[in-house]
């Protein structure tokens, strides 16, 4: 039977990488964007030329409301889910002691609140199945990155999340685990988002010396959502090429 997965964030970078191998494995997907509509439905035309069936939806994850909303919308078009991916994120650069309310709510409501909301959505139906999938998308900043005191908390906080989420639902057959990606070229490390000089950084200290490609991680992706998963759960996997620390 065609496995499902929802996954936030899917109109760009990592998020759409992975709808898109996943479509390539025959996955049904559900994703989502905040904004980018042109960007969701380009996605959705390259993923759909698999076969499967590729739908999305407009979400701001701060809203519970509106993933309640989405979540049952998704649960209505695809009958169930087996595989669910908090992918969606941010980042607001600044050292802790300028950085204002605004950006630290906007990092940790859509990061790590906007993840909870994602998972308390879902946990029913999987419950209800006794079998799924949840994984979370954190990075090496959780343990600490100078300028980034709001997006290290929240990777942090997810950690914290999906280990409560197994230790939970792991006796109803649902694991859940943490990615951490190491250094990919998408919008959030590129340009204005990303001093060039971090970028060098991550080249010279992993010791493959180069950046991740798209691919490499949404195929870890797509192996933690099979069933040659099923016994890692709670588990916390590095997807970094060995870089194991930010500055
Ligand atoms: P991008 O900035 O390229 O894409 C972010 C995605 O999240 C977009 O699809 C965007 O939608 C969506 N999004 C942003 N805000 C919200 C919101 N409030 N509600 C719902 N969706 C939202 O990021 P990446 O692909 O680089 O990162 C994906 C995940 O991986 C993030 O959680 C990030 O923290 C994590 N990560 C990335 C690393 C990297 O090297 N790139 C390293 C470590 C972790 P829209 O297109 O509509 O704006």
């Amino acid at each position: 039977m065609t496995k499902r997965m929802f996954i936030t964030g899917g109109s760009r970078g990592i998020g759409a990488a992975i709808v898109e191998a996943a479509a390539a494995a025959g996955w049904d997907v559900g994703f989502t964007y905040v904004s980018n509509e042109s960007a969701a439905a380009e996605v959705a035309q390259r993923a759909s030329a698999h076969g499967t069936k590729i739908r999305h939806w407009q979400l701001d994850v701060r809203n519970s409301a509106n993933v309640d909303e989405v979540a049952d919308a998704f649960l209505a078009e695809f009958e169930s889910v087996d595989a669910v991916i908090c992918n969606a994120g941010i980042n607001r650069n600044g050292l802790a002691y300028s950085m204002n309310d605004e950006d630290w709510d906007a990092v940790i409501g859509t990061n790590l609140t906007g993840s909870f909301y994602v998972c308390r959505a879902f946990l029913p139906e999987l419950v209800a199945n006794r079998a799924g999938r949840i994984l979370m998308m954190s990075s090496i900043t959780a343990e600490g990155a100078s300028g980034q005191a709001a997006y290290a908390a929240s990777k942090a906080g997810l950690k914290g999340l999906a280990q409560t989420l197994a230790k939970e639902y792991g006796p109803k057959g649902i694991t859940t685990n943490v990615l951490v990606p190491g250094y990919f070229p998408t919008d959030m490390t590129s340009g204005e988002a990303m001093a060039e000089g971090l970028k060098d950084f991550a080249i010279s200290y992993c010791p493959l010396r180069r950046l991740g490609e798209l691919d490499e991680l949404a195929a870890s992706v797509l192996f933690l959502c099979g069933d040659g998963a099923g016994f890692i759960n709670g588990a916390v996997i590095d997807v970094t090429g060995g870089l194991g620390w930010a500055p």
